[in-house]
């Protein structure tokens, strides 16, 4: 289901992503980068990953067209240009926004890499242009993580298309992230080795449980179309489960839903994961409040003594300050 909408028709559209300007930025920064044919992508890739070959300015250089109609013509059109890309020996060969499909739990996924690079020897790059910036050579650890874990994605999705071919061409498994160097608009870049990420995400993608069988277990027709009244969305998500965390908010597009909903219900998982974790078999804020007061909970339980004594500790601080006893 398409999670952004459903969350509008609900009437709780969620921020996450990327601000506006940030966008805007990131697209114009790109531009950049790609201007003039390529030529700074494909020097840059030869710079950082392939000095033995002949540099892209005095090779062939192609830049085939990659536009078809719908997810499923653009991937087909991609597979076709890379094909002819590596049978070009010689040449260098720049894909801008290549179309991949990988499949996700038994369902295809469509992938979009800011570029992909065919070089001289037929060998496939990923090309990652992020608009952060690189200082000194290197940038912000978590972000070039989240990057190589997304190219690690593509690089995967490559070596599915390159196994269709004979013979396969060789994937690259260090991928080129290019970033603004020094806080200026000028892009500088870094090979990232993702064998690591590739493998890992392998493992993680043959675990997944296919959609079908996700789907075999949901309460018979339910259905999330956004095309639905709100009222009818509103009762297909509530039909299923959702266990909400903050960490929802940088992750799902329902997240302000689940928020609310989760506030409503008074779970704690509203206060984070550790939190709900320490509390154990305690799911409200109410059963835990009940708990500390000594009026339900099993005081066997590590989480309810706990609790109790918490809240005995805060009476007598209280009592010593001389304010008012409760717990709240
Ligand atoms: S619980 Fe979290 S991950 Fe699940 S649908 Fe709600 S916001 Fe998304």
């Amino acid at each position: 289901m398409d999670k952004g909408s459903l969350a509008s028709a609900l009437g709780s559209a969620s921020v996450f992503g990327q601000s506006q300007f940030a966008f805007t930025r990131g697209n114009a920064f790109e531009a950049r980068v790609k201007a003039d044919g390529g030529a700074e992508l494909l020097r840059l890739v030869h710079d950082g990953l392939d000095r033995g070959a002949e540099p892209p300015a005095e090779a062939t250089v192609h830049l085939p067209d990659l536009s078809a109609t719908g997810p499923e013509g653009r991937a087909a059109r991609t597979s076709l240009a890379l094909r002819e890309a590596t049978g070009a020996a010689g040449a260098w060969t720049l894909l801008d926004h290549p179309m991949l499909a990988l499949e996700v739990a038994g369902s295809p996924a469509f992938l979009e890499p800011d570029a992909v690079v065919v070089h001289p020897d037929g060998s496939w790059t990923v090309v990652e242009i992020k608009s952060f910036p690189m200082l000194d050579g290197s940038a912000d650890p978590a972000k070039v993580g989240a990057a190589a874990r997304q190219a690690a994605v593509y690089v995967l999705a490559l070596e599915r298309v390159a196994a269709r071919l004979d013979p396969a061409p060789r994937v690259r498994h260090r991928v080129l992230l290019v970033c603004p160097k020094d806080f200026s608009n000028l892009p500088t870049a870094s090979a990232v080795d993702v064998r690591k990420q590739r493998a890992v995400t392998g493992r993680q993608l043959a675990r997944l449980t296919r959609v079908e069988e996700i789907a075999d277990a949901l309460p018979e027709g339910v259905c999330f179309s956004p095309e639905q009244s709100a009222e009818e969305l509103a009762a297909a998500v509530e039909a299923v489960p959702a266990t909400y965390a903050p960490e929802c908010l940088s992750a799902c597009e329902l997240a302000f839903h689940c928020r609310a909903r989760s506030r409503e219900a008074g779970a704690v998982t509203c206060l984070g994961r550790p939190v709900r974790a320490e509390l154990g078999g305690l799911s409200t804020v109410e059963d835990v409040l009940a708990a500390a007061r000594g009026e339900a909970g099993d005081p066997d339980d590590p989480a309810v003594a706990a609790l109790r004594r918490a809240a005995g500790l805060r009476a007598e601080a209280l009592a010593a300050a001389g304010g008012v006893t409760g717990c709240h």
